[in-house]
């Protein structure tokens, strides 16, 4: 029996989205103000190439028909932007048009369903479907047809409804980072491993924006593990449970094996990547950190400390953290660093290590192959 996939879509919204939106009349009723969102023609065009989603535009256009804003006004405009991206081979499947104003309060009117109901009738993964706009009632459009929402905007346009937050599955201004999500997925783990010295959990987002939330009862570590995801544009949230009564090893060494799972986990295929990364930062040290997410585990660690602790961290343990966090993780890692201010020593070697991270995992969904010619990573 031949198994259909049900049909998924975008429902995208034009201003603000696909053209850009005047800022004071957000109305655009003439063809001098049609200017294109940047990029959206060939992402569109390789989602439409390489993905199976209907493409629906779903738009308000407040009081169209009215002496205001007239019918011929707004079709100009809409039959230019069909048409040009109709010849870089983008077609709209459908095009929903409300032309009713806010305070008319129609079902029709986004964030209502009214005009969608086609798309509700059990045809459609609407699970597997994204409602694509600039404005939270995109999003709200989105939770009332039971889609997620790619928001193409800032994400502080959501700080004052948190409760939309889990209809974002993405925050983008940018239509490259909204074709890598659509064509290649997100990149996350979650991690959860208890033994009888530790239990940790952690959550990382590969393609994030350097969100941490960090609780290993070890202060400096924390203050080390933040840089991570700092400086590595990931969200790393990791929360430790240690048995730090005995002494900080097994919190540190259980972390790193933890960090490392998550790495790979979230890596994949590891299709498109960079795959290696180094970084070279000096302040008083010269340190240099140097990594290929190649499948092979290995550690070379020229580091040495004049001091057994820095902070509430032996420095012994450094070495350990990393070594675990390599093998777990399947990469080479290469670690040297010199310098008079172990602080500043050891700061500079996460950070490098963030930045080196952030380097291999970068990824190119244009040159989508595995970077390496055995076939395998
Ligand atoms: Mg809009």
């Amino acid at each position: 029996m031949k198994i259909q996939r049900m049909k998924r879509v975008l429902f995208i919204d034009r201003d603000g989205t696909l053209i850009v939106e005047p800022p004071e009349t957000f109305q655009i009723d003439n063809l001098e103000q049609l200017e294109f969102i940047p990029a959206v023609i060939r992402n569109l065009y390789f989602i439409r190439k390489k993905l199976d989603f209907e493409l629906v535009i779903v738009s308000n256009q407040d009081g169209l028909g009215s002496r205001d804003y007239p019918v011929e006004t707004f079709e100009s405009v809409q039959d230019k932007m069909i048409n040009i991206f109709k010849n870089e081979g983008v077609i709209f499947d459908k095009v929903f048009i409300d032309p009713s104003r806010p305070e008319d309060n129609l079902p029709t009117r986004k964030p209502g369903t009214a005009m969608l109901t086609e798309y509700m009738t059990g045809d459609y993964d609407l699970e597997n479907s994204f409602v694509i706009g600039d404005r939270l009632t995109d999003v709200e459009l989105a939770k009332n047809l039971g889609c997620r929402a790619i928001l193409y905007n800032k994400k502080e346009l959501l700080d004052n409804k948190p409760e939309l937050k889990s209809v974002c599955c993405l925050v983008a201004s940018d239509w490259d980072t909204v074709s890598e999500f659509l064509f290649a997925k997100e990149r996350c783990a979650t991690i959860r491993r208890k033994t009888k010295e530790t239990e940790i959990y952690i959550q990382l987002n590969l393609d994030g924006t350097g969100k941490t939330a960090i609780s290993t009862g070890l202060h400096f570590f924390d203050h080390m593990l933040e840089q991570i995801g700092k400086h590595a544009g990931m969200d790393l949230d990791i929360h430790v449970t240690g048995d730090l009564k005995v002494d900080e090893h097994h919190t540190i060494e259980d972390t790193g094996i933890a960090l490392g799972e998550a790495l790979l986990q979230a890596l994949g295929e590891k299709r498109g990547i960079e795959r290696y990364g180094f970084y070279l930062p000096m302040d008083d040290c010269i340190c240099s950190v140097a990594l290929d997410f190649g499948g092979r585990p290995w550690l070379v660690w020229e580091v040495e400390f004049c001091r057994e602790k820095v902070g509430d961290v032996p420095t012994e343990m450094f070495f350990h953290f990393f070594k675990s966090l390599s093998d777990a993780a399947k990469m080479n890692l290469n670690i040297c660093a010199n310098g008079q201010n172990e602080h500043h020593k050891i700061e500079s070697i996460f950070k490098g290590f963030a930045r080196a991270i952030k380097m291999a995992i970068h990824r190119d969904i244009f040159n989508y192959e595995l970077p390496s010619t055995k076939g395998v990573l």
